[in-house]
């Protein structure tokens, strides 16, 4: 598999940074206070209660012994655990009880962690989507460095290289839109845009880019989307690099649609970008676990599943996971899976 190295160039060459700020590839509504307040105050209800689901305790023989195919362990949220060929990889890990600066408030989970910090397996990397308290988490990045030290690589965004160094991290590959990073032998990390915006307070917004990841690992190719509205983007990226192999693809945090759609998709748009990009197997993210949105938690999957219907695609095609759950996916040219 070869990317197009020169048309990855000139996409560099596009300039995210404005006015002190990054800005999205196209523009989109912007929503401030008083849009977030129309929200909360417009009749209906407002962030429904929350529901716990069944999860279950993964299976540390399994996590621990490197498996022959692709491994996917979903730790809720947009944390995912990915195991390939010796590499074993988290996304935008957050495992604290809140997805808030404090202990005591702000969306908290409703289903359990699967694994604590200590539990997990040896971790060799960390890819971190965009500042949102609901993907970069402080208590589980510092947990994470204590563990594993510098042998842990956190690949971010441009902008958060120093958010890492206040924390005395210094094995971090900080990139901007359409960069790559060539790891030992045949590993490489892409940046590529997202339609989405960052900060944790009110003086911080845009100062710190967001987007999603692909890695390319020994012929295979996962997609991490991050957080993202639906855009003509994933097209290009579509164009660079299908066919993806494995995408991690939001599909929650979704209504009311007037607020959420230039920052969220729901799993509709979900679905265009799974086609967008040439996915061969996509699984849903960033549903059911915080209460983030007006959309019951349960939703997500119930309108994914009827859209791929809708479209006629295999249901299979793109799938969620329980909390919890492993599932092995299949490699180029290798042997499908047994399970
Ligand atoms: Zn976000
Ligand atoms: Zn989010």
């Amino acid at each position: 598999m070869t990317v197009n190295r020169e048309r990855l160039a000139q996409l560099a060459t596009e300039n995210a940074w404005y006015k002190g700020r990054y800005r999205n590839p196209e523009r989109t509504p912007k929503h401030g206070l008083a849009d977030f307040v129309r929200w909360q105050l417009s009749p209906g209800e407002r962030l429904p209660p929350g529901h716990e689901f069944p999860w279950h305790k993964p299976d540390a023989g399994l996590l621990n012994r490197p498996p022959a195919h692709p491994q996917l362990t979903w730790l809720g949220h947009s944390t995912f655990l990915f195991q390939w060929d010796g590499l074993n990889l988290l996304t935008d890990p957050v495992l604290s009880e809140r997805a808030s600066p404090f202990s005591f408030a702000g969306p908290r989970r409703f289903t359990p962690a699967p694994l604590t910090v200590e539990e997990l397996p040896r971790i060799d990397r960390v890819l971190i989507s965009h500042n949102h308290y609901d993907h970069l988490d402080d208590s589980t990045v510092k947990a994470l460095h204590q563990r594993f030290g510098d042998s842990v690589c956190f690949c971010v965004p441009k902008g958060l290289k120093d958010w890492f160094a206040k924390r005395g991290i210094s094995n971090v590959v900080e990139l901007g839109w359409w960069q790559s990073h060539s790891f030992a032998g045949d590993d490489e990390v892409f940046f590529v845009p997202a339609q989405h915006f960052s900060g944790r307070g009110p003086r911080d917004t845009n100062k710190t880019l967001w987007g999603a990841w692909l890695l390319e690992r020994s012929g295979h190719r996962l997609f991490f989307g991050g957080d993202t509205g639906y855009g003509s983007v994933f097209k290009t990226i579509g164009e660079l690099f299908a066919p993806v192999d494995l995408a991690l693809l939001p599909i929650g945090a979704y209504e009311p649609r007037w607020f959420m759609a230039p920052v969220h998709v729901g799993p509709e748009e979900a679905v265009r970008i799974h086609l967008d990009i040439g996915a061969l197997q996509s699984v849903g993210m960033h549903w059911g676990t915080f209460v983030l949105t007006d959309e019951p938690m349960d939703e997500p999957p119930r309108l994914l599943a009827a859209e791929l219907a809708r479209r006629s695609l295999n249901p299979e095609a793109f799938l969620t996971l329980g909390h919890g759950e492993t599932r092995l996916f299949n490699a180029p040219d290798q042997p499908p899976a047994d399970s």
